[in-house]
This record gives structure tokens, sequence and C-alpha cells, in this order.
């Protein structure tokens, strides 16, 4: 069965900080084919503040360390991606108070508030080359039933859920956000935004998948 514990979300977060890091050049160079070069800039500062902020919450509940990191987001990334990702772990948190540890209905509920968030927030849906091509094919997946499901085949098929969203957005036409302005032009590229999100999503499965 898939959980989650309270220290695993940090280590989460972290490792989001740290692979955001690692790529921030990548996701910058996405970003100066269809937008304006700052996505890896914006990300990095983002989870950078989320770090910190996160440091002092650590012994409160996953709610708030969810919220906490909404909150970091919104309010240190000057682009696009920081109030919708904001947003998300905003809402997530808010499904979350008062958990120490998630089973698979939280973690369900949590992905599935995430993308509501953005949704709500942006108005973008499956097709408009964004993050929600990312993260609404692993909502779709984890709508199936994953109480018996062993925790390695449910990480692995949201990896690969993930990883086929964000490649679906090479071909797309973009119809939100700044790549919009190109309209045929944005075709031929990766969205940044949709690649950020697998990186997080992979963050997710790696320390989920570390623990015995
Ligand atoms: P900005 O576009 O303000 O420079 P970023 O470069 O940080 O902000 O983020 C760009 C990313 O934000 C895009 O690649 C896209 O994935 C995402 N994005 C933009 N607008 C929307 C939206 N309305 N809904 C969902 N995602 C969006
Ligand atoms: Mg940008």
């Amino acid at each position: 069965m898939i959980t989650c514990g309270k220290e695993q979300i940090i280590r989460i977060l972290r490792a989001i900080a740290t692979e955001i890091e690692k790529n921030k050049i990548y996701l910058t160079e996405l970003d100066s084919a269809i937008g304006d070069a700052d996505h890896g800039i914006n990300m990095n500062r983002g989870f950078k503040s989320v770090v910190e902020k996160v440091a002092s919450v650590e012994d409160k509940c996953i709610g708030t360390i969810l919220k906490t990191t909404g909150t970091a987001l919104v309010s240190s990334v000057g682009g696009a991606s920081g109030p919708l990702y904001g947003t998300a772990f905003l809402y997530a948190g808010k499904e979350l108070t008062g958990k120490e540890e998630l089973y698979p209905a939280d973690i369900k509920t949590a992905f599935q508030a995430a993308l509501e968030g953005i949704i709500k927030r942006g108005r973008a849906q499956v097709g408009d080359k964004t993050i929600v091509d990312t993260l609404s094919p692993v909502v779709d997946y984890l709508q199936s039933n994953l109480d018996n499901k062993p925790k390695e085949e449910i990480l692995n098929d949201m990896e690969k859920a993930a990883g086929k969203g964000k490649d679906s957005t090479k071909e797309m036409i973009a119809l939100k956000g700044r790549a919009s302005f190109l309209k045929e032009r944005s075709r031929g590229h990766l969205d940044p935004g949709a690649v950020s999100c697998y990186i997080m999503i992979k963050a997710f499965v790696s320390i989920l998948g570390d623990e015995k």
C-alpha cells in the first residue's frame, strides 16, 4: 500500500528544491524558446523559499506544511507559475488539515485538489500546453483502485503518466500563458511548466520509493 508520512513530505519538498536547482538552466532554456526565459529562475527562487519557510513548521500537520509551501511559492515567485503551483499546494494542504500520515485516499484527494487549484486559477484544460498536461493524467491514474496495488507499481505508473503527459506538450500549440502569443510557433517545444511538474512528480516518486 502507498502511504506517506510527514517526514517524507519534508524530504519530498527538499528533493523538489534540489532537482529544480539542478534543472534551473534547462527549465530556463525551455522557457526561452516559447516564453521569457525565467521559468528555472522562478522555480528555483520559489523552492529555495519553500525550504526556508517549511523549516519552521516541520512539527506541524501535513496540511500546514503544504499550506506553508503554497504561501511561500505565491509570495516569492513573480511569474505565472508561482501563483499556479502556490494555489495547488494551498488546495492540497486544505484537504490534509490535521494529518500526520497519508493513505491512498488522502494521496488521491491531495493530487485532485492540487489540479483543481491550478485549473481554478489558470483556467487551462488538457491540451493547452501547460502544467495541467502533466498533472491531469496522474490524477486520472489515481482514480483507479489503489488499495490493493503495491506501492512500487503505483509510483511507477504515476511517473509514467506524468512523463507521457509532459511529452505530449511538445506537439501542442499553447493556448494559455505567454507561449500562447506565439501561436503555431509554440509547436515543437516542450512546455516548461509541464517539465517542472514532471520533475516534482519524479521527486515524489523517488522519495516514496526509497522507503522500505
Ligand atoms: P511566466 O509565464 O509568467 O514567465 P513562468 O515562466 O514561471 O511564468 O511559467 C510558465 C509556465 O506556466 C508555462 O510553461 C505553463 O506551463 C504555465 N502556465 C502559464 N499559464 C498557465 C495557465 N493558465 N494554466 C496552467 N499553467 C500555466
Ligand atoms: Mg517565463
